[in-house]
Parts: C-alpha cells; structure tokens; sequence
C-alpha cells in the first residue's frame, strides 16, 4: 500500500500541521469559555501537512466516477456534462451573500431571476406557470401530486384516492403517490412498450385522481397515443401528471401543455445541468396548467405593477414545501444553461440525445438483445448479452465496463426484462466517446464468449471489486475503529 493510499488517520502524526492562522486581531484578549462548554477530551483530528491532505482529496476524488472523468451512460438519469460557466454564475458573490430572510427590496436580482426561469420553464413545456421551490424530482412529484389532490378537494370530489402508474414507470412515482397517500393502481405496457390502451380503460373510474405518465417512456418510446390517453383519463375526471425529469428529448421541439398534461415536474439538475448524482442539490421545478396555478405551494414569487418583484404567500396553495425558494444555485445553473444555449440551439439537444441513442443502439444489436425495436428517443434497453453461451448476466457486463474506464449503464430496470441494460448517452458527447464505448462494448460481448471468467470476476481494476452491494448499503463501515476491526 502506498503511503498516500493510506487513511489520513493512519498518515496523521502528533504535532503536524498544514495551517498557519493569521495573528490573533485581539491580541492578549482570549474569551472565557463557560466550563462545562469546554471539550474534556482532544478532537482527534489528523494532524497532517498541506501536501497530506492535498493527496488524500484528489486520491478520494479519482476513487469516484463523475461525468468529468469519463463517459456515464446511465439510462434514466441524464448524466450529461454540465458547462463550467453554470458553476461560475452560481458561485457569484453576490448571489452566493445573499440572506434568504432579506427584505424583498434588498433581493430584487435574485427574485427577478427566479421569476424569468419559471417563466422560460413555463414556456418550454407549455404550462402556465410554475415552482421552483421543490428540491429533487420526487419532491417535485409530491408536490404536484399534492396539488392534484387540493384540485380535486376544492371541488368537493373527494372520492378520487387512486394513481395509475404505468408499469414501466420511475420508481420514484409509486413512491411519491404512496407519501402523498394516494393508492396505486399499476397499467400494463403492450408489447410494443407503450401503454396498454385497454388495460387503462379498465381502471378509469370516478376514483382515478390521475395518471402519472413519462413522455417518451422509460423505454425511450414515444407514447403516441398520447392525446388519447389524454382526453379519456380527462373525461373521467382525472388530472395527468407528467413526468419530466429527462425532458431533453422534447426540449424546444413538443410541449407536454401541448400533449394535453396539467401538471409537471422538470429534473433542473438533469435536463437544465447541474451535476447530480449520490444525493447532491437538486430542483423538482414543478409546473401546472392555468386551472391549478391557485395551489401551487408557497412562497411565491410575483412581479407587482410597478415592476419589481416580491414573495407572497397564497391561501389557496397546496401548501409550503421547502423553506425558502429551493436550492437557488441549480436555478442559477439552469438560468444560465438556458441563456447560453438560447431558443435556437436548445431545439438541438433533443435531435442530439436521440442521434446518439440509435446510432449505440443500431450498433450493438448485433451483440446485445434488443428487445423492442424501431426508433427510440433518448434512450433505449438492451435485454442482456445476445450471443451467451457461457449464461453471463448484466451484471457482469457492468461490473467489466468499469475495468474499461466507464460508468456502468442503469441495470435490472426496467423491471420489464430480466436482463436490462439501459443506456442514454446524452446530447454532449462526441462521436468519438460514443464509437469507443460501442467498441469495448462489443469487446465484452466478445470476452463473454471467449474468456467468461473475466468477466464473472470483474472489476479487476477498481479501488475496490465486487462488494456486496446489500451489506455496503446497509451496514457501510463509516469509522476508523470499525474498519481496524474488519482488517485485523
Ligand atoms: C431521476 C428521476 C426521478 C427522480 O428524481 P430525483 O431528483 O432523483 O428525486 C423521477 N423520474 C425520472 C424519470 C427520473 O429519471
């Protein structure tokens, strides 16, 4: 083991430093702590030089994968590369120094740019105005499902307690359903992957508060029978929710407004770019149709007469889901991600996404099972290796892309294949990334066949191999002592 491979307590040594704190302003003066607010024992923290704990930051970092270390093909995530001017702006002095309890009159700047993003969003999906203030895409879920809710309580309809889901859905939309305490009712898909129309008509009724749908699927597929799921879950009484985390194949093209949708919610930190991934800020931006802007939650923020802005609070609202206006950098990120691109080339990013998912797509069905053919849009599944003599699984296949420098693709979901391998490249990358990723791929297929023990025991190269990944989630080892223990 290296010296800097070691933890930084194991590097630590009595009396070391990386600092050199500036000349106490005070001088002699050294406040009074009360007694009993004093530590009775040391801090144990490392004591280590600045070179130390330089190594250990970068080594921890290189032990990770990001989309800035290489391609992240992960389906049903957008994990795209997010220009560095967005980091720029949002790290602004004097954004970042603002006070979330400041008068309005003092933020007019940041309340003026929360105001201009809602109404891009507004634009760009064809709704009538929106939140920004949930802070991930299943907040945003919730959020809209709330509003769904009050709609139909304000009406006095308070017989509507079921969601229909379709079962090819993100996991995360039973489960804000089920927080929301609303009860699914699940939808099967045809064979062609999108909704089955008779199995919906099965379940529409006078207790069907809505359906939350994602367009195109988590498939990749556009539900073309979209305006008539519309108009038959409408005239039952039902509201649609739409499901927007990875709009950027739609971007600039088609509106789910348009499509017949009355609430939704955007993933900021996917479509519009702000890193995300292991739990980081993110903004569920929620829009809804012009019927239901009453009871989206407070605060809001408005533009008076006189042109500047405020926060206000209405009592319609499905209520308050977040304290102040959301995590404001990603909005910040998402503002400037949507000027830089500007109407013109933001149109770009949905033909991009899809170019590059039929191109891999096209390329590996010689190698890998395709399951559903035809064209997708941003994204598409795989069903496992094609040619598979020595019965290797997906996830032998994802554990081997890591010994090749990549971020594994989404596996085992959908959930409607056994096998599946979900792959979405993105609009950033370049023909080059792509045709090397296609060309280890079919590398993998060929070892499969030929050496099928690299890949049952990959990953060779990784800082660590393969964990179980049961335990590591759900007893991680999370201290120094704990960790002696294991390795003794
Ligand atoms: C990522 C994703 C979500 C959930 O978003 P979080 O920010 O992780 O809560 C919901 N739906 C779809 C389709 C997604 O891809």
């Amino acid at each position: 083991m290296k010296y800097y491979d070691k933890l930084i307590f194991e590097v630590s040594r009595p009396g070391r430093t990386g600092f050199s704190l500036p000349r106490n302003p005070w001088h002699s003066h050294t406040a009074q702590l009360p007694e009993h607010l004093k530590r009775n024992t040391p801090t144990l923290l490392p004591e280590v030089s600045e070179p130390d704990v330089v190594r250990h930051y970068t080594n921890l970092s290189n032990m990770n994968f990001g989309v800035d270390t290489g391609f992240y093909p992960l389906g049903s995530c957008t994990m795209k590369y997010n220009p560095k001017i967005n980091e720029e702006m949002a790290a602004l002095q004097t954004f970042k120094s603002l006070h979330p309890l400041q008068p309005d009159k003092t933020t007019q700047g940041a309340l003026e740019l929360y105001y201009e993003l809602n109404r891009t969003l507004s634009q760009i999906t064809g709704m009538a105005e929106c939140t920004l203030n949930p802070f991930a895409g299943a907040h945003g879920e919730l959020t809209g499902l709330m509003i769904i809710r009050q709609y139909h309580l304000k009406r006095g309809d308070t017989e509507r307690t079921k969601i229909i889901v379709p079962d090819s859905a993100h996991g995360t939309n039973p489960a804000s359903a089920a927080v929301c305490g609303l009860q699914v009712v699940e939808v099967n898909s045809s064979t062609d992957g999108t909704i089955d129309i008779e199995s919906l008509k099965s379940v529409l009724d006078h207790t069907v508060a809505g359906i939350m749908m994602t367009n195109p699927n988590t498939l990749g597929l556009f539900e073309t029978h979209i305006l008539e799921i519309a108009q038959l879950v409408h005239d039952c009484g039902g509201l649609l929710y739409y499901d927007g985390a990875n709009m950027n194949p739609l971007l600039g093209k088609c509106r789910p407004g348009d499509m017949g949708f009355d609430v939704l919610h955007l993933n900021l930190h996917k479509t519009f770019s702000t890193p995300h991934g292991g739990g980081g800020p993110g903004s569920g931006a929620v829009g809804v149709a012009a019927h239901l802007t009453d009871y989206l939650p407070n605060p809001r923020v408005v533009k008076l007469a006189d042109g500047t802005f405020a926060t206000e609070n209405n009592p319609e609202a499905a209520g308050q889901v977040s304290s102040f206006l959301g995590n404001y950098g990603v909005l910040m990120r998402a503002y400037t991600y949507i000027l830089t691109l500007g109407k013109e080339n933001i149109r770009m990013a949905g033909p991009l996404a899809t170019l590059n998912a039929n191109y891999i797509k096209e390329s590996l069905k010689q190698h890998y099972k395709l399951p559903i053919l035809g064209v997708c849009k941003h994204e598409f599944v795989f069903d496992g290796l094609l040619d598979n003599p020595n019965n290797l699984t997906t996830l032998d296949v994802a554990k081997r892309l890591l010994d090749y420098g990549y971020h594994a693709p989404t596996i085992y979901f959908p959930l409607l294949f056994h096998q599946s391998i979900m792959i979405e490249p993105t609009e950033t990358e370049s023909k080059e990334t792509i045709d090397e990723f296609i060309n280890i791929m079919k590398v993998i297929a060929e070892e499969a066949r030929t050496s099928p023990e690299t890949l049952q025991h990959a990953p060779h190269h990784t800082p660590v191999r393969r964990l179980d990944e049961t335990t590591a989630a759900k007893t991680p080892i999370l201290t120094f002592e704990e960790l002696t223990n294991v390795t003794q």
